[in-house]
């Protein structure tokens, strides 16, 4: 196609690609620095037992306000932290902030004491190899204990390099962390992950979760996976709850956890302290 349109249309294209790659690298330069800009926040979502309803803990999502631009998808920014390897910076600085913010509620609510925060982990993040350094430098510089966190990664950290990956986990769990595999179901070989890397739990991704209620085969699946993690003694938290029936039905199929808009929005630090109050 590109060909019968010829030059114009080629020369269209890659004035645009520049435009991208341009944009990409604006974006990059505007993320250095914006922790210390106090552009970055963690929002935190709760996360609730299906069993009896009770809040157990929360997901700490990054949000990062652009000065100009407004709020910035963290599907868009994480990205180009993730490219650039600037993840390597602020990724260490969400770890301890979100053990931070932990303590503190600890601290403030005495029925917080079991709660646990889950982060997420980029590839990259594990890839250099210095996470369990990190993770056992911020335990022992804010006190949380080590079962209290919970590392969140994707089946694409994993792929590619199990042998180092599983090598990892296995040290970051033996130090009492949890693992949960994120986005669970949209990799092709998840099941066989499972065999291979050492998780405490699965994430089943939100897409399935749309259409629980609708699709048959969305069921189906959602059940079967409820079925074989509890059967390798894994959690299974359902992300993307976004309706009642969508609850009750996870429910029903002995889901263990849940969060979606339908019970809780991610929230600044000080709201999620007023959920625990
Ligand atoms: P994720 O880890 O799968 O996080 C869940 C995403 O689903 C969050 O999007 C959350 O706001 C959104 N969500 C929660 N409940 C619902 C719901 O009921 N319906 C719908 N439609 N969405 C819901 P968010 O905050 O935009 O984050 C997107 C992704 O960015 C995350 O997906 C995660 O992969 C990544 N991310 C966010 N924070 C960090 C971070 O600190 N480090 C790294 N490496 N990645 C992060
Ligand atoms: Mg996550
Ligand atoms: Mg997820
Ligand atoms: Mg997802």
């Amino acid at each position: 196609q590109a060909k019968v349109a010829g030059k114009n249309c080629h020369r269209f294209y890659s004035r645009a690609m520049d435009q991208a790659v341009e944009r990409r690298v604006r974006m990059e330069q505007d993320l250095r620095g914006a922790w210390e800009r106090g552009e970055l926040s963690l929002a935190y979502q709760p996360v609730y037992s299906l069993a009896d309803g009770q809040l157990r803990g929360a997901e700490a999502l990054l949000r990062w306000q652009h000065p100009e631009h407004g709020a910035i998808a963290p599907s868009v920014f994480i990205d180009v932290a993730e490219q650039s390897g600037l993840i390597e910076v602020i990724g260490p600085q969400v770890l301890r902030l979100a053990c931070e913010d932990t303590m503190r509620w600890q601290q403030a609510h005495p029925s917080a004491d079991q709660m646990f925060v889950s982060v997420n982990v980029s590839p990259r993040q594990l890839r250099s190899g210095d996470l369990p350094r990190q993770v056992a430098t911020t335990l022992r510089d804010t006190g949380l204990e080590a079962a209290r966190l919970h590392l969140e990664l994707t089946e694409t950290a994993v792929i590619g390099d199990e042998i180092h990956a599983s090598g990892l986990l296995a040290r970051l769990r033996a130090s009492g962390v949890k693992i949960w595999l994120d986005d669970f179901g949209t990799g092709f070989s998840g099941l066989s992950h499972l065999r291979r890397v050492p998780v405490d739990g699965v994430k089943i991704d939100r897409s399935f979760i749309a259409d629980v209620l609708r699709d048959p085969d969305d069921l189906a699946l959602t059940t079967a996976i409820i079925a074989m993690a509890h059967s390798l003694g894994i959690t299974v938290v359902a992300e993307g709850v976004e309706k009642e029936g969508q609850y009750a039905i996870l429910r029903e199929r002995g889901c263990d956890l849940a969060q979606g808009y339908w019970l809780g929005h991610p929230v600044s630090a000080s709201d999620f302290s007023l959920l625990l109050a």
